[in-house]
C-alpha cells in the first residue's frame, strides 16, 4: 500500500513562506484563504521573536531566537474532519491522501469544527484571485463549500511532488510514501527524531516534524541520505506556468 506522508525540517525551515506562495499559485486559493500558513514560535505576538532586545541581547549573549511552523492539513491516518462528514465529502483515498468531493460538500463545517490543526478554510463567499482567471492547475472551488491543502493530488498523481516541496529554497520540505522504507520520507523518520502535532489527540497525523538547533555544514536532503531522488519538477500534463 501507498501511504504519502510530509515530513517538515524546522532546523532547515528560514520562514520566507515560498511554500505558501507556491501553494495558492498551484492550487488557485482564493485571496482570503491560506492553505498553507507558516507560524511563528515563542513570540508574544504573531510574526515576532521570542526573547527580549536590548536587555537580554545586548551583552552579547543574545537570546532572541524566531523558529517558524508551517501548517496545513496534516492529512491524519485516523481523521476527525473524515469521521464527523454526514455526507462523507470528505474522505481517504487508497494512498492516505485526505480530499475533498466539493461536489457532495453541503458546507456544514462540522470538519472544520472537527479538524485540531485548523487547516480547513470555507468559501463563505466567491473566490477572489488575482488574475480574476485565476492561477495554477486546478480549478477554483464553488462558494459554500470546505476547502483544504490535497498534498497537490494533481501533481502527486503524475508522479510529482507537491508545489510547495518545489518552492522551498531550503529544502525543509520533503515529500514520499511512509509505506516504503527506501523513501526519502521514511528515511528521515527513521533517521531523525520526528514529532507529530498534537499527537495526543490520536489523529496520527502524516505530517511530520524535525525539530532541533542549526548544524552548520549539514548536507542538503537531496544528497544526505543513500538513495534519497532529487525533487520531481516539472508542470502537471494539461497544466500551465
Ligand atoms: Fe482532517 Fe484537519 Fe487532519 Fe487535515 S489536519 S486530515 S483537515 S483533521
Ligand atoms: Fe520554511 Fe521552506 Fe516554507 Fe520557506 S518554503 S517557509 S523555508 S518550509
Amino acid at each position: 500500500m501507498t501511504s504519502y506522508g510530509m515530513v517538515i525540517d524546522l532546523e532547515r525551515c528560514i520562514g520566507c513562506q515560498a511554500c505558501s506562495t507556491a501553494c495558492m499559485e498551484e492550487n488557485n486559493v482564493s485571496l482570503d484563504h491560506i492553505w498553507n500558513r507558516v507560524l511563528t514560535e515563542g513570540g508574544d505576538n504573531i510574526d515576532t521573536p521570542a526573547g527580549k532586545y536590548p536587555e537580554d541581547g545586548g551583552d552579547g549573549t543574545g537570546t532572541m531566537s524566531m523558529e517558524y511552523l508551517p501548517m496545513a492539513c496534516q492529512h491524519c491516518d485516523n481523521a476527525p474532519c473524515v469521521k464527523v462528514c454526514p455526507v462523507n465529502a470528505t474522505y481517504t483515498r487508497e494512498d492516505g491522501i485526505v480530499e475533498i468531493d466539493y461536489d457532495v460538500c453541503i458546507g456544514c463545517r462540522y470538519c472544520i469544527a472537527a479538524c485540531p490543526y485548523n487547516a480547513r478554510a470555507f468559501n463563505y463567499d466567491k473566490p477572489v484571485h488575482v488574475p480574476a482567471e485565476g492561477t495554477g492547475n486546478v480549478p477554483e472551488r464553488p462558494q459554500g463549500v470546505v476547502e483544504k491543502c490535497t498534498f497537490c493530488t494533481h501533481r502527486v498523481e503524475e508522479e510529482l511532488d507537491p508545489a510547495c516541496v518545489i518552492a522551498c529554497p531550503a529544502d525543509a520540505r520533503i515529500f514520499g510514501d511512509l509505506d516504503d522504507p527506501n523513501s526519502t520520507v521514511s528515511k528521515y523518520v527513521d533517521k531523525y527524531e520526528t514529532e507529530q502535532l498534537l499527537e495526543e489527540l490520536e489523529a496520527d497525523p502524516k505530517t511530520y516534524y524535525v525539530r532541533g538547533q542549526m548544524s552548520p555544514g549539514r548536507q542538503r536532503p537531496t544528497t544526505e541520505l543513500e538513495g534519497t531522488r532529487r525533487k520531481k519538477t516539472s508542470i502537471p500534463e494539461g497544466g500551465e506556468q
